[in-house]
């Protein structure tokens, strides 16, 4: 079997918990650009740059300059912005992304505000404690009106949330949760940084073993994906193929799971460019990825985004499989280590 260069797991771990531990939702996205940019920083060859919307843009020339390809991930992840002050002092939330309500029902949560200050708080039903409301609570829906953001602050009223500092439109996170147990990451927010991870890391790889790509490669880290627009810019025009890395969709009837990485064949998009996803399907087999292939049903990506922008390019996606995706998520440092690995192996495609 043909090797790949070595890929450093324990970096690739130590990286994806800074990640994970630096807030970055949508909008937000700010300090995990740059932690990801200072990572990249260290691995001759790579030229970087930003988009105006604040996207990283690292361009590592290749053994050859023709049909240049590039590959994206994204650092940004959900979260919440403050919509409303209610007279009880307590916040109501917009989502930022797409997910459900009660996933986020007992959460811990840091609001941002205007001023740099960080206000510590939990996410709650209007209607938490059963010892008052008893079974009203398991009937009530979860919703932007049913859940609200309790602050660790001596507030009871919408003045004294106010003089805290805190404001309309200032965003909210929630706590990640990051544990690893026997190979297992668990924590909120591995769509993406998971995945941005793993290009760091076969970055990595490629540059420590002396080796560049075999074409020019761009690399785009999004920070606009969770919310439809992320890799509509940032891709040069002469870029041929795009690999998107993103998590793959884990659950009843579905291939993918925690220890293989999969190839999304479709999603709600559409399908892929069958002969990219094909091209990725050989390598697997050439180097025994593991991997799987699935269509993801409720899904879209930076692909999709790209293309609707007008990307003239051949589309595909890879990446782990994510348990609870856009819940409590997990996945398995195998499922890391193959997606690693198919980045290699397509980087050094000829
Ligand atoms: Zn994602």
């Amino acid at each position: 079997m043909p090797t790949l260069p070595e890929i450093d797991t324990p970096f690739m771990l130590e990286f994806l918990t800074k990640l994970l531990n630096t807030p970055s939702p949508t909008g937000l996205a700010e300090p995990a650009v740059t932690l990801t940019e200072e990572a990249l920083k260290s691995f001759k060859g790579l030229k970087l740059s930003r988009t105006r919307k604040g996207a990283l843009v690292a361009t590592w020339s290749g053994e050859q300059d023709d049909g240049p390809r590039a590959l994206t991930a994204h650092v940004d992840t959900l979260g919440a912005m403050v919509k409303e002050i209610k007279s009880n002092g307590r916040l109501k939330l917009s989502q930022i992304g797409g997910y459900e309500w009660n996933t986020i029902e007992g959460e811990g949560c840091t609001v941002f505000t205007r001023s740099g200050r960080q206000v510590r708080g939990s996410i709650l039903l209007t209607k938490a404690s059963s010892h008052v409301f008893g079974k009203e609570i398991e009937e009530m829906k979860r919703s932007a009106d049913s859940l609200e953001v309790r602050l660790d602050a001596r507030t009871f009223s919408s003045k004294e949330t106010s003089d805290l500092g805190i404001g309309i439109g200032d965003f909210v996170t929630f706590d990640p949760r990051m544990e690893m147990n026997g190979g297992f990451v668990r924590s909120r927010h591995l769509d993406d940084k998971a995945c941005v991870a793993a290009l760091v890391t076969a970055v990595k790889a490629l540059a420590e073993a002396g080796l560049k790509p075999a074409r020019t490669t761009t690399l785009l880290i999004s920070n606009y994906e969770e919310v439809g627009h992320g890799a509509a810019a940032g891709i040069p025009a002469d870029v041929e193929e795009l690999l998107v890395v993103d998590m793959a969709a884990v659950g009843e009837g579905q291939t993918s799971d925690e220890f293989h990485a999969s190839l999304c064949v479709k999603d709600s998009g559409g399908p892929f460019h069958h002969g990219l996803s094909d091209r990725l399907r050989t390598l697997a087999e050439k180097f025994e990825i593991p991997y799987k292939v699935d269509i993801y049903p409720h899904y879209s990506s930076d692909g999709e985004a790209f293309w609707t922008a007008g990307g003239d390019v051949a589309v595909a996606l890879i990446g782990p499989g994510v348990d609870a995706s856009h819940s409590y998520e997990r996945t398995h440092t195998q499922a890391l280590i193959a997606t690693t690995k198919w980045v290699l192996a397509y980087l050094l495609e000829e």
